[in-house]
């Protein structure tokens, strides 16, 4: 009996209005749009939940996890929560999304407590703090990229007819998705420099200025260190333009590691490579630069047959005692490169 009014329950609701119905399609349509026009993955991350809201609504949580491709797994990416879901802080989805993702399908559940599929004991491990579910998956050239899902702790709150909007909503979700990715690649290819990976000057320069508004805000230094290759002309002379291009990969390899993990590196132009420090003090910044200058010239690059080295010569100057401003900071760096030159080289010059 209790089932039967259950289910007499859950058709009286599908037989929503038809002006209802018709406000749901016409708002797809909006979703669409919006949609398209999105590029940044986070706001179209945003899209997907509040459209979700808005046009099915019904949710004490809804949550968005993406597949994150390097580990297979699914990872909470958005989530809006008006009451205390436990298992949501696990971050990761739980069995049924993992019902979900397999079987690409969406998944409606009336009441998690009368479902044989995700009973008690095949959900151990996982708490069971809801009562209805519904469920779809974000699927792309048939891949799934996420799964969204709303959550009630009332059962029978989803319609099969919510289900079906989710599911079109995913869809259009998933299309979105696909183009900020490559959107966004399309961006860091331009603003990469393709022989190093390293950003170049035109983005580093917008990055710098940021760097510098935060530090002043925040009462913090900001160093910067503008490196140069010594005798590269004569290296390229020796051993060619390729070995050449070798080194400046091999340099920029030691860069990246040797630099502390907020650092920001650039290659500035030909064989100019400089590198913003970040919450970092002169005397910080002498060590670090000094670190680096020995690894540099401590690393061997192998050419065919010979084992050959580099030096470099660094300029170090410092936010807010040197300079106030990015380019002020750029010259006064430049200034002691060029000072680190005169005085004979492989060496840093930071007054
Ligand atoms: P210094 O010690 O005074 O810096 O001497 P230098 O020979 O390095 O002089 P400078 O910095 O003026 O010379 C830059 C040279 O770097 C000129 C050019 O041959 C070389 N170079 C610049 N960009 C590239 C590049 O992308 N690949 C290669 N292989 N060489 C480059
Ligand atoms: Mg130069
Ligand atoms: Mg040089």
């Amino acid at each position: 009996i209790n089932i039967l009014t259950d289910e007499y329950n859950r058709h009286k609701k599908e037989e929503l209005s038809l002006e209802k119905r018709e406000a749901r399609y016409k708002s797809l349509g909006d979703v669409a749009t919006t949609l398209s026009t999105t590029l940044s993955i986070d706001e179209v991350e945003k899209h997907i939940l509040n459209h979700a809201l808005r046009i099915v609504g019904k949710a004490e949580a809804i949550l968005l996890f993406l597949v994150d491709t390097d580990r297979q797994e699914l990872k909470l990416v958005a989530s809006k929560i008006s009451r205390d879901f436990d298992h949501v802080k696990a971050k990761k989805g739980d069995l049924l999304d993992e019902w979900v993702f397999r079987e690409r399908q969406c998944l409606l559940v009336d009441d998690i407590k009368k479902d044989f599929r995700f009973s008690e004991d095949k959900m151990k491990g996982y708490p069971r703090s809801f009562r209805s579910l519904a469920s779809a998956p974000l699927v792309e050239a048939k891949k799934v990229l996420g799964i969204l899902r709303l959550e009630h702790s009332r059962p029978y709150n989803y319609t099969s007819e919510d289900l079906r909007f989710l599911d079109v909503l995913c869809d259009l979700g998933a299309a979105s998705l696909v183009n900020a990715k490559l959107y966004q690649e399309t961006l860091d290819l331009a603003i990469t420099d393709g022989l190093t990976g390293l950003k170049l000057r035109r983005y580093f320069l917008d990055r710098l200025n940021e760097e510098l508004s935060r530090s002043l805000r925040e009462g913090l230094n900001c160093s910067f260190l503008m490196i140069d290759i010594d005798n590269f002309k004569d290296y390229n002379d020796r051993y060619g333009h390729t070995a050449g291009d070798m080194v400046l990969k091999a340099l920029a390899d030691v860069l990246r590691k040797k630099a502390p993990s907020l650092a920001s590196i650039g290659r500035y132009g030909g064989e100019e490579f400089c590198i913003c420090l970040p919450d970092t003090s002169k005397e910080k910044a002498k060590r670090i630069a000094g670190d680096i200058k020995r690894s540099i010239s401590e690393e061997v690059i192998e050419l065919r047959r010979v084992n050959t080295q580099i030096t470099v010569s660094m300029g170090l100057a410092t936010f807010p005692d040197d300079a106030k401003v990015a380019d002020e900071l750029i010259q006064s760096s430049d200034q002691r490169l060029y000072k680190a030159k005169r005085a004979g080289k492989n060496r840093v010059i930071w007054k």
